[in-house]
Formats: C-alpha cells, structure tokens, sequence
C-alpha cells in the first residue's frame, strides 16, 4: 500500500446499538483504512447493496458477533492492495465482489462432504466483520468473487446476496423442470429469483404484499400476483418464502401441491404457528430451511448471470444515506433491491 493510502481515513456506518431503525442505531464515523491481511485484499467499495439481513444486524433480530460492526455484505469494489499470501487471482485494479460468506474452517465434516454453508467456525461479512457500508473492506480473497460482465456495479451489487441466496432457495425448493413455484414475499431476491425460474421454463407465481412489488412481478413474466395470504391460482409444486413472516408458513403448506416443496429462504423467520399435520403436511408436503451458501453456489449463480442477463431493479442511494434506505427496506417502500453508491 502507497503512504497515501495509509494515511487516509475513510467513512464508515457501524451498529451503535441494535435497536428499531426508527432509533438511529447506525452511527456515521470517520476511521482508518482496514488493514488487509496476508490472505486479504483490500478493495475500495463502489457500490454496497441493502439486504434485509443487514436490517437484522441493525435492528437486534440477530445476536452481536463484532460490536459495532460495520453492516453490508453485498460489495463491488475495486481491489486496491493484495496481500502476500492471497494468491493470484485478482490483482489491484480488478473488479470484485465481496459477499455474505467470508471464512469457513476447511476441514470438519460439513466442509468435507461439500456443505460448507453449515461449517460452525463459518464467518459473515458484515456482521461477524466489517461490510461494505463504509469506503473500503477487506476480504479474504479465497472467498472473493469475480463478476460477470455486462452490469453495472450498482446491478452487480444485489446479485451477491439476494442472487446468490435466491438461488440456493430454489435449489432447495426442488422445482420440477416446467414446474409451477410460488413465491411469497416480492423483494431484492425474490425478483431476481423469479427471473432465474423463469428462464429455467417455470411458471410463477407471486404471493406479495405491496402493489408495486405485484406490478414488478407481472413485468417480469409471472403468471399471477396476488396479496401475501391469497391462494394461488393453482397448486404449487415449490415454493419459496422469503417474506421472514412465520406465520406464512402454514399458508404456503396449503398452497403445496402433494410432493410439493417450501423451502424458507431467511435468516430470520418470526415464529411459525402450530401446524396441522393433515392440512399443512399431509401428502409429502416438505418444508426446508436455507442455510447462507457455499462457494460453489455463488459461481454457479454468477456464471447463469453472464449468459442470462438478469434485470435487477436497483433504487440507488448515496453511502451516506444508509440509515435511511434501511428505513425505507423497513418501511417496505423499496421496489427491487437498494444500493448504496460510494
Ligand atoms: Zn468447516
Ligand atoms: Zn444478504
């Protein structure tokens, strides 16, 4: 790193207090740069995209791992120093992403047999280290990530985690090929999910409650939008729920067709109702949780995004103006998925 650089320092949000958005709970800071370490790169964020996972770190739905930890896991940066032991796959001046998973352990039995998103020593950017709200992030360049052409970084910034996240949510819906899938919940991932299921010859439909989100929905080829609790207009074979709405759960149950799948795609689900076993799970009806990602997830959902050019609607925000697009995610005032420019 130039003694220009090191010298600098650089805004940043951190998580003050968790508490309601409505409480101020991100604080705006002026620090030094983060130092990389040897495995590291050190990027220059660009764009940081606005997850609602990110509202969870905020907010106290998820328990502290870093006090006063700087949110946002969805970065395209640019790289501005390697490391000396991060190998060779990006040098200064490439483009990169930064994305949710940031450290798994390699070698215990989940890491093993390929299920790296359940590794117990696994780390998140952005809540258990510093994200992508603020100038600069580091990461390890083993979890680093090339992007596909074509986006700008502001499209680019949602398909690390809404994208990435969607598309293991509809892996583990277990969508037949021409199959029909539900979707409750219309936000950053799921539009970009629907749209994934629909070039693989899906027929979706939209449970949401937001008219917009039901307007953006039928723009992007779903056959049908209707309110959150509404029956669809047909059986479901999969679903996915990414409204973190527990109490949905027994609704899309009845909305499944027999065989069918839900697969629940948050971090964060408030509590699910008792269900009844005769209406809600009877007739191999399943439901499954999803559990962040692995690596081989995110290239193979990044490399369907260079050959399928994915719309990804982007309201843009100013990286000062991170406490109020949380507000406005919170608030459900965003169509799509937000973005923070740097
Ligand atoms: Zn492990
Ligand atoms: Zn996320």
């Amino acid at each position: 790193m130039d003694a220009q650089v090191s010298g600098m320092t650089m805004m940043a949000w951190r998580v003050r207090r968790p508490g309601p958005i409505a409480d101020a709970p991100l604080r705006r800071v002026s620090t030094a740069l983060p130092r990389p370490q040897q495995s590291e790169l050190l990027v220059a964020v660009r764009a940081c995209g606005v997850c609602r996972t990110d509202l969870h770190v905020v907010e106290g739905d998820l328990p502290v791992h870093r006090p006063g930890v700087t949110p946002g896991h969805e970065v395209v940066g640019e790289v501005v120093e390697v490391g000396a032991e991060a190998g060779d796959d990006f040098a200064v001046g490439d483009r990169v992403g930064v994305a949710w998973l940031r450290h798994t352990c390699g070698s215990c039995r989940y890491c093993r047999r390929g299920d790296e998103n359940l590794c117990p020593q696994s780390r998140y950017t952005g809540w258990d280290d510093d994200g992508g709200y603020a100038e600069f992030v580091t990461v390890p360049a083993a979890f680093a990530h090339h992007l596909p052409a074509g986006y700008s970084d502001s499209e680019l910034a949602p398909l690390l985690c809404a994208g990435i996240i969607g598309y293991r949510s509809l892996l583990r819906a277990d969508l037949p090929p021409g199959g029909r899938l539900g979707i409750y919940g219309f936000g950053g991932s799921a539009h970009i999910t629907a749209q994934v299921a629909l070039a693989r010859g899906a027929e979706v439909h939209v449970m949401t409650r937001g008219s917009r989100a039901r307007e953006l929905a039928l723009e992007l080829g779903a056959a049908s939008a209707q309110g959150a609790t509404d029956p669809p207009p047909v059986p479901l074979d999969s679903a996915i729920l990414f409204a973190p709405v527990g109490d949905l759960v027994p609704v899309v149950c009845q909305a499944l067709d027999a065989g069918g799948t839900c697969a629940i795609a948050g971090i964060h689900l408030s509590d699910v109702p008792p269900l009844n076993y005769q209406r809600h799970l009877f007739r191999e009806r399943q439901i499954r949780s999803v559990t962040s990602n692995t690596r081989a997830d995110a290239r193979e959902f990044l490399a369907f995004a260079a050959e399928h050019h994915i719309e990804v609607t982007t309201p843009e925000y100013a990286l000062g103006e991170a406490d109020r697009a949380l507000g406005d995610l919170a608030a459900g005032r965003i169509a799509g998925a937000a973005v923070l420019l740097a």
